[in-house]
């Protein structure tokens, strides 16, 4: 399956996408996770891309459908990918449809998760990521780990993204209501996509993600 995950900061995109991804058994692709990557090896690329993520703000087009092409080029992204924070705008969106027409491969659905903005903040605020590993997500009311500041998954320490500052959470809200709304109009037109609430607990909004992709959440439930 080819999957799309749109959505404001804070309404829990990476948190599905990782669950969404090891559902389907197919690669999360994030495109803020592969800039951060950039950021943390040192390489050109993540110094370019540095300053836009600190300051909540679009990585220009080139660059980000550079590094996302060379991931879908991956042998792993043959038969899906759930894509997660990309596309963002809709020159992005119309690149990404070129690049599946050139495979002769299509979209199969595109998630759409809401929250009201009220909540946006506070989710976004509250996250906590492992240092060992960013796909281990936590919230400090909402998903607290067990012991203060360490991932339940793997003992790293947990930390703030600096981007998950108020006053950054806020930016990154106006470009995706300027920027990355239209991307979900763009796709509307296509039939593609199903709006989600993001509110409730993880796995009520996964078992929503899966049933409008028409999947039983039912084995995804730990037991
Ligand atoms: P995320 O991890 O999805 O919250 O993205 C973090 C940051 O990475 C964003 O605020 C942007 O600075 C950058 N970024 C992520 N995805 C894109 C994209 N599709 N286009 C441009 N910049 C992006």
């Amino acid at each position: 399956m080819r999957i799309l995950l749109i959505g404001p900061p804070g309404a829990g995109k990476g948190t599905q996408a990782v669950r969404l991804a090891a559902h389907l058994s197919i690669p999360h692709i994030s495109a803020g996770d592969l800039f951060r990557e950039h950021i943390d090896r040192g390489t050109e690329l993540g110094q370019n891309a540095r300053s836009h993520l600190r300051d909540g703000l679009l990585v220009p087009d080139e660059v980000t459908l550079g590094v996302i092409k060379e991931r879908l080029a991956r042998p792993d992204a043959e038969r899906g990918f759930l894509l997660d924070g990309f596309p963002r705008n809709p020159a992005q969106a119309k690149a990404l449809d070129g690049i599946l027409a050139d495979s002769q491969s299509r979209l199969d659905a595109v998630l759409d998760l809401e929250i009201p903005e009220a909540h946006v903040v506070e989710r976004a605020v509250g996250r906590r990521l492992c240092r060992r590993n960013r796909e281990h997500i936590f919230h400090v009311d909402h998903s607290p780990p067990e012991r203060a500041g360490v991932c339940d998954t793997c003992g790293g320490e947990l930390h703030q993204r600096d981007d998950d500052r108020e006053a950054t959470v806020r930016k990154r809200l106006e470009v995706y209501r300027r920027e990355t709304a239209p991307v979900v109009d763009h796709y509307r037109a296509q039939g593609l996509v199903t709006a989600i609430s993001a509110l409730g607990h993880v796995q009520e909004v996964l078992d929503r993600a899966l049933a409008a992709i028409g999947r039983n959440g039912d084995d995804a439930r730990p037991r």
